[in-house]
């Protein structure tokens, strides 16, 4: 991953005091909407314009993006405001009309991460240009997907790579919209901590009120960048309406998080420590949520044992668990005692609830 450097010194190159951040419309609906959005940015932390061309869509029948057209309002928005500008490519003929027309930064969308194929093809497409390419996660919680994609650009030698976390689909509804699994990006920064790692918090968000918490956590893990989708009137946008905010909005956003900064030691042994508890917080927030499942799946069994008039302590049942514990646990380097007080207390919170289902039955 060497030359993930080469995309940092880009960054560097900046002299940001602040997270890159890209904003702009999810799509380009018309030349005037987008020259207003970007006229807006211009006066925010904003480096980078972004606009959806070609919009891939779940399901036929919605805005599927104003095409080639809008490329020229990009490069008009760049020539009055400055600004830089990035757009989705989904296959060789995007690149090329976007080579065309000046984009500076070509991003990955995740229903494209996940085709091996066509990331080739836009790879192949890109050998020996200087693009800077972004590349955001597959749609399925799946690192190897990820990591594959930014490793087909590397061998096609594109060396300004960075990666996009958009979030995971998930079949089961949460609050997100796409769920952030958190521990995936931060596998991925700790394998390739060189490789430029920018949130997206719209598209994890799906709506508005939660974007400055998820940027905030994003900082705290040391990302890079931000991601988001804005717009003047984001009620009325052609897609995305719920999650984009305004430029104001993101303006104020910018001005409220904690930007860590790293210029003294004690800053950067800070800046640190709160990278790794953040880390720990996503591991807590994980155990609590899998806590809760183990308990439901608990509350069903209790139901079937008292349908049964079945006694809720199954001792030879409980030992194995236990043993099988055992063994796990020190596979990952943790002590027989500490497996067993762990499993005591699960088993006890299990067995509750199982007397409460026996009980209410
Ligand atoms: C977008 O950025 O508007 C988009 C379609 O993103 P994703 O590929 O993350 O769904
Ligand atoms: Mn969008």
């Amino acid at each position: 991953m060497e030359n993930s450097k080469d995309l940092r010194k880009w960054l560097d190159a900046f002299g940001l005091q602040h997270p890159l951040v890209i904003a702009g419309p999810c799509s380009a609906e018309t030349e005037e909407q987008v020259l207003k959005i970007a006229h807006q940015l211009k006066d925010t932390d904003t480096t980078v314009l972004r606009a959806g061309i070609w919009k891939p869509r779940t399901r036929p029948g919605n805005f599927e993006g104003v095409g080639a057209l809008g490329l020229k309002w990009l490069q008009r928005a760049k020539e009055e405001t400055g600004l830089m500008t990035t757009t989705e490519v989904a296959n060789a003929n995007h690149v090329d009309l976007a080579l065309k027309h000046d984009v500076d930064i070509l991003w990955i969308g995740a229903r494209t991460t996940v085709s091996p194929f066509i990331v080739q093809e836009i790879a192949d497409a890109l050998k020996g240009t200087d693009k800077t390419v972004l590349i955001k996660n597959p749609v399925n919680p799946d690192l190897a997907l990820w990591l594959g994609a930014v490793e087909r650009f590397y061998t096609a030698d594109v060396k300004n790579l960075g990666v996009i976390h958009r979030g995971f689909s998930t079949y089961e509804k949460t609050s997100y919209r796409n769920n952030p699994e958190w521990q995936i990006p931060i596998d991925l920064q700790n394998r390739f901590p060189d490789l430029p790692l920018i949130l997206d918090p719209s598209h994890i968000a799906g709506r508005r009120d939660i974007i400055f918490d998820l940027c905030q956590t994003a900082l705290d893990l040391n990302y890079d960048g931000l991601m988001v989708e804005t717009h003047y009137d984001p009620d009325k946008a052609w897609s995305d309406a719920k999650q984009q905010i305004t430029p104001s909005r993101l303006d104020q956003i910018t001005v409220d998080l904690r930007i860590r900064k790293k210029d003294t030691n004690e800053m950067e042994f800070k800046n640190q420590l709160n990278t790794l508890r953040t880390q720990i917080d996503v591991i807590d927030n994980k155990v609590v949520e899998m806590m809760g499942k183990r308990m439901k799946i608990a509350d069903k069994i209790g139901g079937l044992k008292a349908d049964n008039n079945i006694a809720i302590l199954q001792v030879k049942r409980w030992n194995e668990v236990l043993g099988r514990m055992i063994l796990e646990g020190e596979g990952h380097k943790l002590s027989e005692e500490f497996i067993l007080k762990m499993y005591k207390a699960i088993h006890q919170e299990s067995i509750n609830h199982q007397q409460n289902i026996a009980n209410d039955l």
